[in-house]
C-alpha cells in the first residue's frame, strides 16, 4: 500500500519547562519544528530547581555529570554544585539556544484531550490550544507530601514544607525543627547547624550516609575548562563517574550482590570513623540493605548532627502542640519554625491535569493502581503523546539529564514518523506495556529498593516504580523504537 508521504507541519505542545521540557524545546527547534509552545505553570522555568531553595540545597549528582550533553557548563563552582547555580544553568541555557519564545509562562494546563485525532488543551487562564504532539515533561517530585500529624495547624510558629521556603522567615538565633532525613532533610540540617539557635532533626528512619567531598573548583581549572570544552566532556564522560554509576547500577538490582555489601561497608565505616557516641551511632544506624531507599551522599552531615546546638530526635512525634512537638516520650521540643522536608507524591505526574486519550479515556482510571508506561515514555490509548522521566524510568544516584537525552533520542523517532506525513497516529500496543510492565514488576522486586524498606521508590503496592534493569539495557531500549509494540495509522 503505498503511504502518503508528504512531510507535515507539526503543532508539538510541551507541558513544563524544566530540565526535560527545556531539552525537548531545544532539541524541537535544532529539528526544524516551526510549531511549539511550551506550556509552564510559573513564571521561571528549572522545574525542581526553581522550587527548591532551602538553605543547603545541592545536587547531589556531580555537576559536570549533571549537565546536558551539548552544553557543558566551565562555570560550576564546586564537584557538587549549589541549587542556585543548576538553576542559573537553566536559565542560561534557555538564553544561549534561544527557546525562550516557545515558554508561555504563568499557564498551567488543566485539561488535556484527545478527540478527533488532535489533542486539545486546556489552561487554568481558560486559554485553549491544539496539539498533533503532546510531550509531558512535568517531572516526578514536585506536589509535596505533608505528614498527618495531629495538632499540625495549632502550631504557633512558622511552618512550610520544605519545596515551599519562605526566605522572609528569620533563621538566625531560632530554634529549628526539621522532620525527616531524606537528601532534603539531611541537606537542610547540615546548612542550619550552628547557625540556628537549636536545631532538632525528627528522624523516623535511619538512613545510610555515603561521604562524598564537595571541592571547589579552582579559578585556574576553570580557565582551562573554559578554553578547551573538551576538558569539560572529558570530565562528563569521567570513567570513573561513569563506572561508578554503572557499578551501582548493577549492584542495587540484587540487594545480596558483594557490590552492595561493599558499598554498605564504606557507609558503615563512615558512621563509625564520624560518630564517636555510641548512643548517637545506633541511632543513625540504618537496619535495611543500603540504597533500598535513595541513597544520601552528604559531607556533612555526621558532623551537623554532633553540633552542640544539634539534637537527633527518634523518639517518635506523638503531635504538634502550639509551641512544639511533642514527642512520645512526653518531651515538647519547643520551635519558632517547623520545616516539613517529607517529600514528594511521586506518584502524580502529570496529575492533577485531566488527560484524556482515546475514546474518553481517562488517565486516572487507566493510572489508578499504579502509573504505567510503556519503556517510560508511551501509553496506549494515548496517541502521540510521550513522557520524559515518566514512570518506571530509571532513578537513583545518576544525572537525570542523562536519562532524558536517551528518552528524547527514542521519542524523537517516534515523532519523525507522523512528521513524515506516514502515519497520522502512533500509539504503544497494550499488549507491549502489559509484557513490559509483568517483566519489569517481577524484576523489580527482586531489586534493592524492594528488599525492605519505606520509600518513594515504592508504589501504592509496595513495588519499586523503577526501571529495574541495567543502564546499559536502558541504553538500547532507547536506540530506536522496536515498531512491533507500536500500532500506526496512517
Ligand atoms: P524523601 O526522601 O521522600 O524523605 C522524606 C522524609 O520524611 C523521610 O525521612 C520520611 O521518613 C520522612 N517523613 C515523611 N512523613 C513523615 C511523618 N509523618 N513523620 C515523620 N517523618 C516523616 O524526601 P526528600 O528528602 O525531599 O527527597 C526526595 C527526593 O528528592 C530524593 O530522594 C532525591 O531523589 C531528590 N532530591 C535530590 C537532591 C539532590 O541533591 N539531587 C536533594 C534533595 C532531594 P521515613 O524514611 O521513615 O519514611
Amino acid at each position: 500500500m503505498d503511504k502518503q508521504k508528504t512531510q507535515r507541519e507539526l503543532r508539538v505542545v510541551v507541558m513544563g519547562a524544566g530540565m526535560a521540557g527545556i531539552l525537548a524545546g531545544i532539541k524541537l527547534r535544532e529539528a526544524g519544528f516551526s510549531s511549539v509552545v511550551i506550556y509552564e505553570k510559573a513564571a521561571r522555568v528549572g522545574g525542581t530547581w526553581r522550587e527548591n531553595t532551602y538553605p543547603g540545597l545541592t545536587c547531589d549528582v556531580p555537576s559536570h555529570a549533571y549537565t546536558y550533553s551539548f552544553e557543558p557548563n566551565p562555570e560550576w563552582s564546586r564537584f557538587l554544585p549549589p541549587g542556585a547555580e543548576v538553576q542559573a544553568y537553566f536559565e542560561h541555557t534557555v538564553a544561549k539556544y534561544g527557546i525562550a519564545d516557545l515558554i508561555r509562562f504563568n499557564e498551567e494546563i488543566v485539561g488535556c484531550e484527545y478527540l478527533d485525532g488532535r489533542w486539545h488543551l486546556t489552561m487554568k487562564s481558560g486559554l485553549r490550544d491544539t496539539a498533533d504532539i503532546v510531550i509531558a515533561a512535568t517531572g516526578v517530585l514536585h506536589h509535596p507530601k505533608l505528614p498527618e500529624l495531629k495538632g499540625l495547624a495549632s502550631f504557633e510558629g512558622k511552618s512550610f514544607h520544605s519545596s515551599r521556603w519562605d526566605h522572609s522567615v528569620p533563621l538566625d538565633g531560632q530554634r529549628v525543627g526539621v522532620i525527616g532525613n531524606g537528601s532534603t532533610g539531611v541537606q537542610i540540617v547540615s546548612a542550619l547547624a550552628g547557625r540556628a539557635a537549636k536545631v532538632s532533626h525528627f528522624q523516623r528512619t535511619a538512613q545510610w550516609i555515603f561521604p562524598v567531598e564537595n571541592l571547589h573548583f579552582s579559578d585556574e581549572q576553570k580557565a582551562a575548562f573554559r578554553s578547551d570544552t573538551q576538558l569539560l566532556r572529558d570530565l562528563r564522560n569521567e570513567p570513573t563517574y561513569l563506572s561508578n554509576v554503572e557499578r551501582f547500577t548493577n549492584a542495587v538490582l540484587d540487594p545480596e550482590s558483594p557490590e552492595i555489601k561493599e558499598i554498605e561497608a564504606i557507609a558503615l565505616g563512615h558512621l563509625e570513623r564520624s560518630v564517636p557516641d555510641t548512643a548517637l551511632r545506633n541511632k543513625l544506624l540504618p537496619d535495611y540493605r543500603i540504597a533500598c531507599k535513595r541513597l544520601i551522599y552528604s559531607p556533612d552531615y555526621y558532623k551537623a548532627i554532633q553540633h552542640p546546638d544539634a539534637a537527633l530526635v527518634t523518639d517518635g512525634i506523638e503531635c504538634v502542640e502550639a509551641r512544639g512537638i511533642r514527642t512520645r516520650d512526653g518531651k515538647l521540643h519547643e520551635l519558632d519554625l517547623l520545616v516539613l522536608a517529607t517529600g514528594f507524591k511521586a506518584d502524580q505526574f502529570m496529575r492533577p491535569m485531566n488527560v484524556q486519550g482515546r475514546d474518553g479515556v481517562k488517565l486516572n482510571d487507566v493510572w489508578a493502581k499504579r502509573p504505567r508506561a510503556y519503556l517510560a515514555v508511551a501509553i496506549p490509548q494515548f496517541p502521540n503523546f510521550y513522557m520524559l522521566n515518566g514512570p518506571t524510568g530509571p532513578v537513583g544516584n545518576f544525572s537525570l539529564i542523562d536519562i532524558a537525552e536517551q528518552q528524547w533520542q527514542y521519542v524523537s523517532q517516534l515523532i519523525e514518523l507522523v512528521r513524515s506525513g506516514e502515519y497520522r497516529e502512533v500509539e504503544a500496543t497494550q499488549q507491549a506495556l502489559d509484557e513490559y510492565d509483568v517483566a519489569r514488576i517481577a524484576a523489580a522486586k527482586k531489586t534493592v529498593f524492594g528488599s525492605g524498606c519505606n520509600s518513594w521508590y515504592l508504589d501504592a503496592e509496595g513495588v519499586p516504580a523503577t526501571w529495574p534493569w541495567s543502564q546499559q539495557r536502558f541504553r538500547e531500549a532507547m536506540t530506536a523504537p522496536n515498531m512491533d509494540h507500536y500500532t500506526l495509522r496512517a
